[in-house]
């Protein structure tokens, strides 16, 4: 486990020549008025991060830290959690989001996100354009689309604990080539992280916690089916994004990594 910081400075900062000299690569993004910022992403283990951190510090810069795991450390795991990273569009038609989210989900809290299950289909304007095996879309609170090749390899290798979801283009004349994976077996209660924030939902009464990005998610292997797709019991997010993470076993995160698909995120499990 390695903990990574994506960092962000804005014009005003003026440590691009500082970061040249460090032999730091930087993303510049332009924005209107000649202003700018810059982003890049350091390891910890990096012999620049604490001159970086000092950086961050002395100028203001904005500081994301995460984790990444190496290929060998989800191997070894026998469950990993997985979230999709990328995300391209939203949900059509966009100005309607707010209302149709209640029509897709049955039971659906307007308060929180929450809901009991997912009875509709999403839709987007147009069909996704990228290579990546898995992508979602904004304010969709991580629903999780895959590529063909991707549910392809899932079936043929009989993976228990999913099935599909038709995601329509516009107006549900035509289908994405895409689908989304539907997780719908749930985990015991079985978070052991303490001290992780949460918010509590005065109308519908549940508890969402924050997402864990930081640190493992720590599990009760108890509350655990020995399937290879299930979702947590707990819901995770802030305001009206709120999902439950989805946890696979070691046989799909295997398959992911060996075909090297994008989008997605792998984490370890640590159980108890
Ligand atoms: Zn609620």
């Amino acid at each position: 486990m390695e903990v990574i910081h994506r960092v962000t400075f804005n014009k005003v900062a003026g440590v691009d020549k500082q970061l040249d000299s460090l032999g730091i690569t930087y993303k510049r993004s332009d924005l209107p008025a000649g202003y700018y910022i810059i982003t890049f992403e350091i390891k910890e283990s990096d012999t620049n991060w604490l001159l970086v951190e000092n950086l961050i510090k002395e100028k203001n810069g904005a500081d994301f830290m995460g984790i990444v795991f190496t290929e060998e450390e989800i191997l070894k795991a026998d469950y990993s959690r997985m979230l999709v990273t990328y995300e391209q569009g939203y949900p059509y038609p966009e100005s309607e989001w707010q209302n149709n989210r209640q029509k897709i989900y049955e039971d659906y809290c307007v308060e929180c996100g929450v809901y009991k299950e997912q009875s509709g289909n999403f839709r987007t304007k147009n069909e996704f354009n990228t290579k990546n095996g898995f992508v979602s879309l904004m304010w969709s609170s991580a629903a999780t689309f895959c590529s063909p090749e991707v549910i392809n390899a899932f079936t043929e290798n009989n993976f228990s604990g999913f099935t599909t979801k038709d995601i329509y283009i516009k107006n549900y004349n035509e289908k994405s080539k895409y689908k989304q994976l539907s997780v719908n077996n749930v985990t015991g209660n079985g978070m052991l992280n303490e001290n992780i924030k949460f918010e509590n939902c005065k109308k519908c009464g549940t508890n969402k916690f924050e997402f864990i990005k930081d640190n493992y998610l720590m599990y009760k292997r108890s509350a655990l089916q020995d399937i290879d797709f299930q979702k947590t019991n707990e819901w995770f997010g802030t305001g009206w994004i709120a999902f439950q993470q989805i946890i696979i076993s070691r046989k799909v995160a295997k398959v992911i990594l060996e075909n090297k698909w994008k989008g997605i995120k792998l984490e370890p499990l640590l159980l108890e």
